[in-house]
């Protein structure tokens, strides 16, 4: 299996446009395992569109309960179980993700029930297992590591940057966070860094176009984080390559690739990638095991 990451949905926030990006949510597929990180709307969609049979799905993880990143969870486990699902799913979510599940199932309760009975189908709910997590270790399993790390995106309290480790290989997804220099400190030597960012002549127009322009924008200075700010986390983490993703405002056409980068490139001179659904980076290959810092 090929190992790679593909952003399947790289905007901020719950709002889709004709012809725009997809709220956030991407896959990860490394060390035998396929990782879906975050379930925007349009999660399963992008899961098939990037050539990911929706049966083989084995593991998802949330980094928190905002709409943005969840609202597909239950519609997409559905799908996959429509598809022929059979084997075990692991969920890893903040707590809250359980009762997520549950109103989705109770809500979807005619239907499961049918297709049990109809279809021969196994019971969803039991295939499906939620474990909700706090800050540390998620997961120690055949070489694949998953860690959590509390982020600050007010007023959300569980909110986890993810860092993902097989065979030397290191991917940090930074959920949505204000500023938060300790991420660099976890994202430490991390091949790729995936951060959140925001542009700052884009949100003053995305605020200009909104009747709620005064809160929305304090909202937004502090609870994500500028793409100078993220350059800077990149650089003082060394990270490998730094993948700009939740991209507000994501559908501006007057923000532009380049007007991403040359905020990152304030204070960051290594790989950049600006994020955009359908990305696909390989990942790189596994290295001689070693002690890291
Ligand atoms: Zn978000
Ligand atoms: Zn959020």
């Amino acid at each position: 299996m090929s190992e790679r990451l593909v952003i399947l949905g790289s905007k901020g926030g719950p709002a889709i446009r004709p012809g725009g990006p997809s709220p956030t949510a991407s896959l990860l597929e490394i060390g035998g395992r396929r990782i879906v990180i975050d379930c925007g709307l349009g999660v399963a969609r992008g899961l098939v569109e990037a050539g990911m049979a929706l049966p083989a799905l084995d593991l998802v993880l949330i980094t928190h309960l905002h709409s943005d990143h969840v609202l597909e969870l239950g519609p997409l486990l559905h799908t996959a179980w429509t598809a022929g699902l059979k084997t075990p799913v692991q969920i890893f979510g903040p707590v809250g993700t359980r009762a997520v599940w549950d109103g989705f199932v109770a809500s979807l309760a005619y239907d499961i029930n049918l297709r049990i009975d109809d279809e021969g189908r196994p019971d969803i709910r039991k295939l499906v297992q939620i474990e909700e997590f706090g800050e540390g270790e998620l997961l120690d399993e055949n070489g694949l590591t998953i860690e959590a790390l509390r982020v600050d995106h007010p007023p959300v309290v569980e909110c986890f940057a993810i860092k993902i480790s097989h065979q030397g290989r290191t991917i940090v997804f930074s959920a949505d966070t204000a500023y938060f220099p300790p991420l660099a400190g976890f994202a430490a030597g991390a091949d790729i860094l995936v951060h959140e960012a925001m542009h700052p002549d884009g949100v003053d127009r995305l605020v200009a176009r909104t009747g709620n322009g005064d809160r929305l924008k304090a909202h937004l200075l502090a609870s994500h984080t500028m793409a100078a700010d993220v350059g800077r986390i990149a650089n003082d983490a060394g990270v490998g390559h730094l993948v700009l993703n939740h991209l507000v405002p994501a559908d501006d056409p007057e923000i532009t690739a380049v007007h991403w980068e040359n905020e990152a490139r304030l204070h960051w001179t290594g790989n950049l990638t600006v994020g955009r659904d359908g990305l696909e980076l390989a990942f790189p290959p596994p290295k001689p095991q070693r002690n890291t810092v």
